[in-house]
């Protein structure tokens, strides 16, 4: 038995009463023999084998109800996926970006999910599996899944492997409580590797990714890139030693499909146990177009994490982000039109950048009309050895933000954006064995949420506003709307609140013009860009007597409250973006299937 489990329990039992984020962070202080953490389930199996022994108090179900609470996880309402692509060139080559080899391009592989990716060989099928396996064991539900495929540039990758990546996704959930064909693809990759093996020599390398970090490390220690002084980047090392063999052992061959292929599964999730009800890929500015876009609604995408970073040309330039202000305000344009959820990447402290610059970009993003996200991460620069900026630092030329003016920066995001908006993480959750100097803290959402309480800043991002677990009585439940307006659209943002509590709301978006540069279809139609109704996540159909957000008919009271103000605003028809896992519950609202959309007819 490792002795680490039973520190870690003993542990546990010492701080049952603290919060809960406490508990998670406790939980990940404790790492296994090879470096991984313990999962959830595990924790729990032991702690019923253990309690009363080697020093354990008797059984305490609040123990096991505690870990089992994991309220980030589920109290969004949806069971998030999180799955990686492989390793491939990524067409950036931002300075501050990770490079290391073992991962697709940002990535690094002591961070949260990389390990469960690299431990299933990147491939879709065993990370869904793995990860619906996990949430279900620890008790959560899963049958509404939030699908969120992380790595490099998406767009980059070939249009075959997005389609097969995405179908192998929706086969896992389909397949999930039913038949399983991990074995089965497992068993492939092992006869890559043994094929790999046989002819090693001739790539003279052992670099073909197998599921054991602990020899992926060794193996790639020698290959690591140096952010000091690159002398191969990290494409031209992708490319060499992975490209270049799978293609030799047929790997490129198997991680391919067709558009039927993928549609046969995306039917087939429609009413599945496991329907996917969001679907989230992330991408660089310079690769939206409308053909891109276009294909990103095909592959069932529901939402755009979108890197900007900045909205200062200079800035990006010396960052070598290579595009433009001007690209980004495009794709913002081509994004919405197409009735995406915009979720965007900002980064404070980039080389050339100041607090007082991060400032004016970050108030730019909400006063140009040009913009106005949905969604952010705001992300202060970390200092990564493998990424170019190490030349920099060497230089003297940057230097991480101290203590406060972090605080400054961050306290200024959370105080300065507007309700429409949520800020789903602030300070990337990176290792601090992998930061190099400066902030290891990762819970800094906290001190700037304290800080700006202190300061008596009012903060009104939909996330300091969720409900959560907490209860409300309907009577007190008031429908309110914000009005906003962007470039090329009325936008408006329904929302039902208890106090200053928000249970449900809906993205409504109002073109100002009836053409639509990416889909036809979307001439003339107003647009349901989100709903989202809070709450633990229930079973399709399942009622919670908690007085939980969910299931509280507020999804239907608000979509006719979106049907009457578009109707009103001289819309014919009402278009929603739909999941492929929410086709049904819209049918059953009355909407009609069209090629990527559905519509509500307003006449
Ligand atoms: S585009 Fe993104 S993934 Fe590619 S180098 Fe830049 S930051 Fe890294």
């Amino acid at each position: 038995m490792p002795n680490d489990m039973i520190s870690l329990l003993l542990d546990l039992e010492s701080n049952l009463d603290k919060p809960i984020e406490d508990i998670l962070r406790l939980i990940k202080k404790y790492q296994k023999a090879d470096g991984s953490h313990w999962n959830y389930a595990s924790i729990i199996e032991q702690y019923k084998n253990l309690a009363g022994t080697q020093g354990l108090k008797e059984f305490n179900p609040k123990l096991v109800e505690k870990i089992l609470m994991k309220p980030v996880r589920t109290l969004s309402g949806v069971a998030p996926v999180t799955v990686l692509t492989k390793p491939y060139p990524c067409p950036g080559k931002c300075i501050f970006c990770p490079n290391d080899l073992r991962m697709p391009k940002s990535y690094l592989a002591d961070e949260p999910g990389a390990q469960r990716a690299e431990k299933n060989y990147f491939d879709p099928y065993l990370q869904t599996t793995n990860r619906l396996e996990a949430l279900h064991s620890m008790g959560h539900q899963v049958d509404k899944v939030e699908l969120i495929i992380l790595g490099g540039t998406w767009t980059a990758y070939p249009e075959s492997y997005q389609i097969w990546f995405v179908k192998e996704c929706f086969r896992a959930m389909n397949d999930f409580q039913s038949k399983n064909d991990t074995e089965k693809i497992t068993k492939k990759y092992q006869d890559f590797q043994k094929k790999f093996q046989e002819t090693e020599k001739k790539w003279q390398t052992n670099t073909f990714l197998n599921t054991n970090p602990l020899e992926n490390k060794e193996n790639f220690s020698k290959l690591q890139i140096k952010g000091e002084d690159i002398s191969e980047t990290y494409n031209q090392l992708v490319k060499k030693y992975y490209l270049e063999p799978e293609n030799a052992l047929g790997v490129v061959q198997y991680q391919k499909a067709t558009w039927t292929e993928l549609e046969k599964e995306q039917v087939k999730n429609e009413t599945a146990l496991q329907r996917c009800v969001g679907l989230v890929i992330e991408t660089r500015p310079d690769e939206i177009t409308p053909a891109s876009v276009k294909k990103i609604r095909h592959l069932g995408a529901t939402k755009v994490q979108l890197g900007i970073q900045s909205l200062d040309d200079e800035i990006l330039r010396k960052n070598k982000r290579g595009h433009d202000v001007k690209t980004i305000r495009t794709a913002f344009s081509l994004l919405r039109q197409a009735g995406f959820k915009l979720h965007i990447h900002f980064m404070a402290n980039l080389y050339g950048g100041s607090v007082a610059k991060d400032k004016r970009d970050f108030a730019k993003l909400f006063r140009d009309r040009d913009f106005r996200p949905d969604e952010l991460k705001i992300y202060p620069c970390s200092l990564i050895e493998t990424a170019e900026l190490m030349r920099y630092y060497k230089k003297g030329l940057w230097k991480p933000y101290s203590h406060e003016e972090l605080l400054e920066i961050t306290s200024f995001t959370l105080t300065h954006t507007p309700a429409y908006c949520r800020i789903t993480r602030m300070i990337r959750d990176i290792p601090s064995q992998d930061i190099v100097v400066g902030n290891t803290k990762s819970n800094f959402r906290q001190i700037a949420e304290q800080h700006a309480i202190k300061t008596n800043q009012k903060m009104q991002d939909i996330r300091s506003r969720e409900i959560r677990s907490s209860n409300f009585e309907i009577d007190g439940v008031q429908l309110k709307i914000k009005n906003y307006q962007t470039s090329i659209s009325n936008e408006k943002f329904l929302q039902f609140v208890y106090q200053d509590k928000i249970l449900a709301f809906l993205r409504l978006s109002l073109p100002l013009s009836p053409t639509n540069e990416v889909s036809d279809e979307l001439n003339g139609a107003a647009m349901i860009r989100e709903i989202h109704v809070y709450g633990r996540s229930l079973a399709i159909g399942q009622k919670d007597h908690d007085d939980k957000a969910q299931h509280f008919g507020f999804g239907k009271k608000l979509i006719a409250k979106a049907a009457a103000i578009s109707k009103k605003a001289g819309f014919s028809k009402l278009a929603v973006i739909s999941a492929i896992g929410t086709k049904e519950y819209y049918r059953k609202r009355g909407f009609s299937d069209g090629e990527l959309y559905q519509f509500l007819h307003l006449s």
